[in-house]
């Protein structure tokens, strides 16, 4: 079923004597059942038809895609993309893309990335186009290139990190020569700009599976080029957990988190948290293991090497501070004598969390994955505790916050005496 108004457009375009069709990740979703409220669409006409096409009918348009040929609208809750049909064509120095129009459907899905992107239903008649066996590769949750992958990811490296994107977010398995040449081709991705990996990224943590997609990142050595930390880990041993290095104890970590995260839908920040929380781990053996000077350096490495990294993806200051203060934060409950908490210790961690305190709660219980039953019963009731006695504080506090600050005048003049 195709939504009523990508029909109603269907019509506006045929009626200006263009073609329109839904493609790409639209298509796909829509025969996964998960279309949302974004359409993406492709067309002969160019940005200035379009416009012409959308005048009284969409609510609003906008023109920031305008130099890749893309017309934004919105209507009725919908926020529909519209492309001009594109070729592939590439820059021969820098060989990141360039906008060159195509002058077909077929030139349009030839440039795509994976076969299951590569699909189209033209409007309003609904036809349906699959030139690179997309159906099947999407009933089979596989992810194929339309052409060689070696052809694809040298045009267009960003599209190693998208497979391994797809791979989390909609748990598709990759072709086994999409993931050798991604390994064989991990490098190329040194061409591509901050910003399109930082995209990517995000959405891939975001999935409903990071893990599988931070494996591959790693597994393939794309990792290594734009978040050398987390292969990183693979060195270092945790002494907290006994057999465990602290990569594998940092995916549990994640994953944990994600279980944690509750009815609010993804949370990028903690989830984040979860995967740099040790990231000063490696650095910090040198000073010795498990006592203050340690946990301390722990705490200070690992939050600049969080921030130096999220600066370098270019994150927003107020993300990358908060992802940075609970990886600092994440240490205080093991570091700093569990249970014997003084009040003012009590006060200081509630303080110092501010906002992030029931993300700070989801990250250290997240933390614990010892595999030893008794012991993770025991962390687990030592912070129960301290969630009780934060909201006993809280409790006195307000208390205190409710008592009217009168004086004896006041108290006079408003009993009349
Ligand atoms: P989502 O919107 O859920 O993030 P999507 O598949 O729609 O997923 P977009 O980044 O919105 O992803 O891209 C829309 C479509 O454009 C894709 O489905 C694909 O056909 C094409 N596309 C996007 N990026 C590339 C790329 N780097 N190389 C080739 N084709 C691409
Ligand atoms: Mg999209």
């Amino acid at each position: 079923r195709v939504s009523p108004i990508a029909d109603e457009l269907g019509r506006r375009f045929a009626k200006a004597g263009f073609e329109l069709h839904l493609v790409g990740g639209s298509v796909r979703d829509a025969l996964l059942g998960r279309l949302g409220d974004d359409l993406d669409f492709t067309t002969d006409a160019r940005p200035d038809d379009t416009l012409r096409v959308l005048k009284g009918w969409a609510e609003t348009t906008w023109e920031t895609g305008r130099e890749f040929g893309t017309i934004g609208a919105q209507r009725r809750g919908l926020r529909l993309e519209i492309t001009t049909f594109r070729a592939e064509a590439y820059d021969g120095v820098t060989r990141n893309p360039v906008v060159q129009y195509g002058e077909s459907l077929q030139e349009d899905l030839r440039r795509r990335d994976f076969t299951v992107n590569a699909m189209a239903v033209s409007l309003p008649d609904h036809r349906f186009t699959d030139p690179y066996g997309g159906l099947d590769d999407l009933a089979a949750r596989r992810l194929r290139t339309p052409g060689t992958p070696r052809e694809s990811f040298g045009d267009d490296p960003l599209r190693m990190l998208r497979a391994a994107r797809f791979a989390a977010q909609l748990r598709f398995t990759l072709d086994p020569d999409v993931r050798a040449a991604m390994a064989a081709m991990a490098a190329d991705l040194e061409r591509i700009t901050a910003e399109r990996i930082r995209d990517e990224f995000t959405k891939l943590l975001l999935g409903a599976d990071p893990v599988t997609g931070l494996r591959l990142l790693v597994d393939t050595g794309l990792a290594e080029h734009f978040l050398p930390e987390l292969p990183g880990l693979k060195l270092a041993i945790d002494e907290h957990a006994q057999h465990k290095d602290v990569y594998e104890h940092t995916l549990t970590v994640v994953s944990n988190a994600v279980r944690l995260e509750g009815d609010e839908g993804p949370d990028f920040v903690l989830r984040m948290a979860a995967l740099m929380h040790d990231v000063g781990k490696p650095a910090t053996k040198a000073v010795g293991t498990d006592n203050r000077v340690s946990f301390h350096h722990h705490e200070v490495v690992g939050a600049r090497l969080t921030k130096l990294r999220m600066k370098e993806l270019r994150y927003p200051k107020d993300v990358t501070s908060e992802v940075v203060k609970l990886v600092a934060l994440h240490l205080r409950f093991y570091g700093y004598g569990r249970g014997e908490w003084t009040d003012s210790a009590v006060r200081r961690y509630v303080t110092d969390a501010g906002e992030l305190l029931s993300r700070l709660h989801k990250l250290t219980r997240s933390d614990c994955t010892t595999r030893n039953r008794r012991k993770a019963a025991q962390l687990s009731a030592d912070y129960d505790a301290l969630e009780d006695r934060i909201a006993q504080l809280q409790a006195d506090e307000d208390l205190a916050r409710v008592r009217p600050d009168l004086d004896g005048n006041a108290i006079m003049e408003l009993l009349g005496v």
